[in-house]
């Protein structure tokens, strides 16, 4: 108990670095050296957004390939990615983040987080946290659960971190298909406002499903946001639950 109050107290003395708020360049340059700008995005009641996740990575073969893709289609996403990963190449949280993507946490060996007692959960986001600092300056604000799993000891965990936990509304399946065409389908089917969507940068039909997803959410009108830029719009957001999309019941007034 007194370890955890302790911890807290460090955790609030570092209050500035758990508020990773979505921040996002001015101006992107993308992989084909093109200058945009990059407005705000808009209330998803005047033009539709979703986010896409990517978990698992950093992945040396995939990972840039999926921010080209993004950067090509004007896209932003989120990436959940698992400690001893970043360990490995810490080069891409960097790049991750530079490129205006959100950098979220997966625990650091993908672990279970019903089977983890709340300092063992914190000592472990804390890991990957030290990583995302030194390569960011920031700290991430949300956590994708693996496998879902998720429960009061985990929320009590994000709750003294300061974090937010997100799932997911649609699975591409891509892990288990591993079928461009197939992924596209699973995606392009399901597609609603709000939804966040499942990848895996640690695939090679996800890059090959993402040539053809993005443009086409995009030709619907969409917005394709990060997490925490979609589930901005809310009115609040709390640690002690889990969110699987942005519920267009619960958004702040339209300004
Ligand atoms: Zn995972």
């Amino acid at each position: 108990m007194l370890k955890m109050l302790c911890l807290l107290a460090a955790l609030l003395l570092f209050c500035p670095l758990a508020k990773a708020e979505g921040r996002v360049p001015a101006i992107i340059v993308q992989s084909d050296g093109a200058r945009r700008s990059d407005a705000a995005p808009l209330d998803p009641r005047i033009q539709p957004a979703v986010a896409l996740s990517f978990d698992d990575g950093p992945s040396g073969d995939y990972t840039q390939p999926v921010l080209d893709i993004l950067a090509e289609n004007d896209c932003r996403a989120t990436f959940f990615m698992v400690g001893a990963a970043m360990d490995q190449s810490r080069e891409l949280v960097k790049a991750v983040y530079d490129s205006g993507n959100e950098v979220g946490l997966h625990t650091w060996r993908h672990n279970d987080l019903n089977q983890m007692d709340a300092n063992a959960i914190v000592r472990n986001l804390e890991l990957c946290q030290n990583i995302v600092l030194e390569q960011t300056g920031t700290t991430a604000k949300w956590l994708r659960p693996p496998y879902g799993r998720v429960g009061p000891t985990a929320y009590s965990a994000c709750n003294a971190l300061g974090m937010y936990i997100a799932t997911w509304t649609i699975d591409s399946r891509d892990w288990e298909t591993q079928n461009a065409e197939k992924i596209y389908n699973e995606v392009i089917g399901q597609l609603r406002n709000g939804a966040i969507i499942l990848f895996h940068d640690t695939h090679a039909a996800t890059v090959e499903a993402l040539k053809s997803i993005l443009p086409e959410i995009k030709a619907r009108g969409y917005q394709v946001l990060t997490v925490d830029q979609l589930m901005s719009f809310r009115e609040s957001l709390r640690s002690a639950t889990h969110y699987y999309h942005l519920d267009m019941e619960k958004l702040k007034p339209l300004q």
